[in-house]
């Protein structure tokens, strides 16, 4: 008997008629006598539509509050897969977060999980029923609710997987596996059969959606086996696995991109010690990520200072340097939306050089401009104007020969 993590993706479970697929297909590894718990979404669209109600009051929402809305989706859905399946004669029960006692910090709106209590679900799946969860949400230890940021359903299965110990965690969704990049964007794309943590890590924080980051990085620490696949049909997805010996060899796995980007460049700053820091931490403090920073060399002692951030942390960032901007004298601050970030990732960057020539010889070759560049051990990022991001994948998906895997 194994205990399973199934996860349901928006999409999967975005109709009654699709609710009732997920049912059928719960019910198959019950009569195999597996025990399952099940975590879903909200139905699709559903999150962007509370998103947007929050946002008719206010541009701004305050986190608590927008926390209580936008958890609702998945509640809507815990209770329609769990009359679905007692609809098939399947003993089932649904359970908020506050139910599980899923802990998380306070964070409201990217929470992250402290804890997870096993007991009630060990519990009720001792008694034959499966355990149906809501994704993305949690409850801090003031007892309010919380959020784990867009995509968080991925991370709350696998965290109950690794808190349950389970056999594997299957992450069902609208695409067929980890795919060499987005395959809504490039027809092209090939399934990857089986793909590192580290590269999974990478390819989701550098925009391939089809992992939240913080799911990936929970994978890797607890070693789950994670599986992504196709809820439309039975056909095997993507292993996410400890890294072997024929995985170096693939110089390039896959490329992503990330249209979320907005850039931030104070011109003309004092180039003294402790600059950085004083841009830095006050927004750090205010718990916004900063992905990109790039510092010019300095000329007659004055520097420019460009880093990115994502659209919904543009205005709150914006407002603070504008500030230290002031305070340290440095001449304007200028933003721009229309960027998006280009990945190319492979644990064979490791070993092999020539990469990064390939990849800009072939931006150069479509003309385009690369605003700013970042590495890690296993990917190049660029920055470029987010009209080129789909010939730029494109290009270099076919520069890598990744249509040919
Ligand atoms: P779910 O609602 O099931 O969580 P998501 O929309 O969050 O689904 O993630 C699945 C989507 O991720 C796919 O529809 C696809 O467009 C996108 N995606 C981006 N990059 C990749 C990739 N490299 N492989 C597969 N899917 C990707
Ligand atoms: N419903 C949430 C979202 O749309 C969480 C998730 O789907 O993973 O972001
Ligand atoms: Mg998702």
């Amino acid at each position: 008997m194994a205990l399973i993590v199934k996860k349901f993706g928006g999409t999967s479970v975005g109709s009654i008629e699709r609710i009732r697929d997920v049912a059928k297909q719960v019910l198959l590894d019950k009569h195999n006598g597996d025990q399952v718990v099940v975590v879903v979404s909200a139905m699709a669209g559903e999150t962007n539509r509370l998103v947007g109600l929050s946002k008719d009051i206010m541009s701004m929402p305050e986190g608590r509050e927008y926390d209580v809305l936008v958890s609702t989706g998945e509640q809507v859905t815990i209770a329609l897969l769990a009359l679905a399946l007692q609809d098939v004669a399947a003993p089932a029960i649904s359970l908020l977060a506050h139910q599980v006692k899923i802990l998380t910090d306070s964070a409201h709106s990217k929470a992250r999980i402290k804890m997870i209590d096993d007991s009630r679900i060990r519990q009720e799946l001792s008694a034959g029923n499966i355990v149906v969860v809501p994704g993305f949400q949690g409850i801090d230890e003031n007892n309010n609710v919380t959020t784990l940021g867009r995509g968080g359903s991925d991370t709350t299965a696998v965290a109950l997987a690794a808190a349950l110990q389970a056999d594997v965690c299957q992450i069902f969704t609208d695409v067929d596996g980890v795919f060499t990049t987005d395959p809504n964007l490039v027809s092209g794309a090939k399934k990857i059969e089986r793909i590192s943590y580290e590269e999974m890590l990478e390819m989701a924080s550098t925009g391939a959606k089809v992992l939240q980051i913080r799911s990936v990085e929970l994978a890797a620490k607890y070693k789950v086996p994670l599986e992504v696949r196709s809820s439309f049909h039975n056909q095997p997805g993507t292993l996410v696995v400890q890294e072997d010996a024929n995985m170096e060899s693939q110089l390039v796995t896959g490329i992503s991109f990330d249209r979320n980007e907005a850039k931030i460049a104070v011109r003309e700053v004092p180039d003294v010690p402790g600059i950085a820091s004083k841009v830095f931490a006050p927004i750090s403090e205010a718990n916004i990520n900063v992905d990109m920073i790039v510092q010019n060399i300095s000329l007659e002692g004055k520097t420019d200072l460009t880093f990115t951030v994502t659209h919904a942390d543009l205005e709150k960032a914006l407002s603070i340097v504008k500030q230290v901007a002031q305070e340290i004298g440095a001449k304007h601050v200028e933003t721009s939306e229309d960027v998006a970030k280009v990945s190319v990732i492979g644990l064979g960057m490791r070993s092999h050089a020539g990469i990064a020539s390939k990849m800009f010889q072939t931006l150069a070759k479509e003309n385009i401009n690369v605003q700013m560049i970042s590495t890690s051990e296993i990917k190049i990022s660029i920055i470029i104007n987010d009209k080129y991001t789909e010939l730029a994948v494109r290009a270099l998906h076919e520069a890598f020969e990744l249509d040919k895997k």
